[in-house]
């Protein structure tokens, strides 16, 4: 069968010339999908298709090859318009041709019925009625169609790193709350704020071993009364010249003590001679930590070591954290083994997964991994195995295929599985072919597979996505100044340079693993923040990593802040300030 395939962004001819050759064919079929003014009952003004057009292209021309097998034609001609299509214009042109009625309108109605389907051509949005159109969306003049399949096609402007963050945390919302125990909770994200449910500490406590006495009482000899250990609670008034033997952490008989430290006494039975006052009353004043009913942690604290000692003091041993997240990440690509095997020419082995594994650390979660055939049908297969484990994942992260190669069908994959795509591309270097997808709460990536671009991607997009989940904070920008030069050649897109950060106090770095470096006086880019003691404490200075292509790995030994990068820029200073993003899960700490 003689097959034509356009792809355009252009509106579609009123008049086509029909396909096949005049005389040979006794019916000539002509179907146009045009755009409805209405869907899901809101009245839109538009609809805004995208496509790979290669891979869109050759997905057609095989459908229309396996269909012709059943229901044989002379010709067919398929034109595609992509971009913003008006209502009322038409979204794709079929025309079969075939000697016999029969057959056109059979292939006609398979090809339609499974065009949905098969072909990675996808409605990215329905334009509300009344939204403007922007400039580079205008609908164009009617053409004759000359473009080809193949590079005809637009896609929607390429989101911005902030645009694309930005979307992926409206979207990702947080899922409901559950209790856990403490073990359990930690790394969880607190969905309440827990308040202190009485003073603390709750009675006077010593802090000394050593013999409680009054504040004023200025007598030198006195009479031992009691002993107070840790875990009594003997209240009582003490007299003048009157002590009591207490422990460290013992909860004082009455208000108004002193504690005397053993080492300041001299005793003899029941008598006690003070032989030194020390400034300090030794005691810890009820409430003078905290208030009842003052915030102890608040809610959306990502809950350490620290905030869970917190919750074990004030016995709140169940509290409402994040749920764990259950994540499933697949591989594609027929060329990758495990690790433990050794390639054949043209193999690799697999990074992806352990790096994966490695940062997830930081989220408490459930992974299960899979890697999943090359060939789109084979995978569909794999995955209609998994469906189960799909339907029960949060996020669902696939490596690799997120491009426009031949064999690239993440996109159509996810599609498959009923999720919206968001965004398939990103202004961003490494890590352009990014793929976000939603489905209900549910979210996906698809993850350039390059082992630089994963890690990338992993740090600003997919872990912008846990924190909504979670309801945490998501991954922030601080302000550092870089530690030498950057050379490089102006770029047009934005980079998110792999880097190595320390806190320099004078000419020396500081290693800025967890507890080293002052958080908080890090300038923050997302707030403006200055911090007022920058030079006299320090700065966060930035060492620049070597790399040259999405494709390197070894930088990532070192990598733990990725520096912004603006598009076109020439190069930057020794000194010059950036934003950069720490990378919690390289570092340690909860940040
Ligand atoms: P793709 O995104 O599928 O086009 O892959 C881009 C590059 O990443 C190719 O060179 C792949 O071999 C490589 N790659 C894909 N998956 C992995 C993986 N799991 N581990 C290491 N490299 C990978
Ligand atoms: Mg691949």
């Amino acid at each position: 069968m003689e097959i034509e395939i356009q792809l355009t962004d252009r509106a579609i001819a009123e008049t086509i010339l029909p396909p096949g050759q005049p005389g040979a064919v006794g019916a000539w079929l002509e179907f146009r999908g045009v755009v409805r003014s209405e869907e899901n009952g809101r009245t839109i003004r538009a609809l805004e298709y995208e496509a790979y057009p290669e891979m869109a292209g050759r997905e057609i021309r095989r459908l229309l090859q396996k269909i012709s097998a059943r229901h044989p034609c002379r010709a067919a001609k398929v034109i595609h318009r992509v971009g913003v299509i008006p209502a009322g214009e038409t979204a794709i042109y079929v025309g079969v041709a075939s000697p016999h009625r029969g057959e056109a309108i059979a292939l006609l109605a398979e090809f339609m019925d499974r065009l949905k389907q098969d072909v990675p051509i996808w409605k990215r949005r329905a334009i509300a009625d009344g939204a403007r159109l922007c400039a580079e969306h205008q609908p164009q003049r009617p053409s004759n169609v000359q473009a080809a399949a193949a590079g005809s096609a637009t896609t929607a402007a390429l989101r911005s790193l902030d645009e694309a963050r930005a979307e992926i945390r409206s979207r990702s919302r947080p899922l409901p709350a559950v209790r856990a125990s403490l073990a359990e909770a930690l790394g969880r994200v607190l969905r309440e704020t827990i308040c202190a449910p009485e003073d603390l500490p709750p009675v006077d406590r010593s802090t000394r071993d050593g013999y409680a006495i009054h504040a004023d009482d200025a007598s030198k000899t006195f009479s031992v009364v009691d002993t107070i250990h840790a875990a009594d609670w003997k209240p009582r008034q003490l007299k003048t010249g009157e002590a009591v033997r207490v422990a460290t952490g013992a909860a004082l008989p009455c208000k108004g003590l002193r504690v005397v430290m053993q080492e300041h006494v001299e005793r003899d039975g029941d008598k006690l001679h003070v032989v030194r006052r020390e400034n300090s009353t030794n005691v810890r004043l009820r409430s003078e930590e905290v208030r009842q009913g003052q915030p102890l942690v608040s809610a959306g604290t990502k809950l350490h070591a620290g905030a869970l000692a917190i919750l074990a003091t004030v016995g709140n041993v169940n509290p409402l954290v994040s749920p764990r997240l259950r994540i499933l990440h697949f591989t594609t690509g027929d060329e990758i083994v495990p690790p433990d095997k050794t390639p054949k020419p043209g193999q690799i082995r697999d990074s992806n997964s352990i790096l994966i594994r490695g940062l997830l650390q930081n989220f408490p979660c459930d992974v299960e991994q899979g890697h999943l055939p090359e060939d789109f049908e084979r995978a569909k297969s794999a995955i209609s195995n998994q469906q189960s484990a799909i339907g029960n994942a949060d996020v669902l992260l696939v490596s690799g295929g997120a491009s426009v190669g031949e064999k690239d069908f993440t996109r159509a994959l996810l599609e498959q599985l009923g999720f919206g795509i968001v965004f398939s591309q990103i202004n961003l270097r490494p890590g352009r072919p990014l793929i976000f997808g939603v489905n209900g709460s549910r979210v996906a990536f698809g993850l350039p597979g390059n082992p630089l671009s994963h890690f990338v991607c992993f740090h600003f997009a997919v872990a912008t996505a846990l924190a909504g989940l979670t309801g945490g904070q998501p991954p922030k920008f601080f302000r550092g100044q870089l530690a030498e030069k950057l050379d490089d050649k102006p770029y047009p897109r934005e980079t998110l340079w792999p880097a190595r950060w320390e806190w320099r106090v004078g000419q020396t770095f500081l290693s800025a693993s967890s507890g080293d470096f002052p958080v908080a006086c890090a300038d923050n880019a997302n707030t403006g923040q200055e911090c007022p003691a920058n030079q006299q404490t320090g700065m966060s200075a930035l060492h620049l990593l070597a790399w040259a292509s999405s494709g390197d790995i070894t930088c990532l030994a070192a990598a733990n802040a990725l520096i912004r990068v603006p598009a076109n820029c020439a190069g930057l200073s020794n000194g010059a300030k950036v934003d950069f993003l720490p990378l919690a899960a390289m570092i340690g700490g909860g940040l």
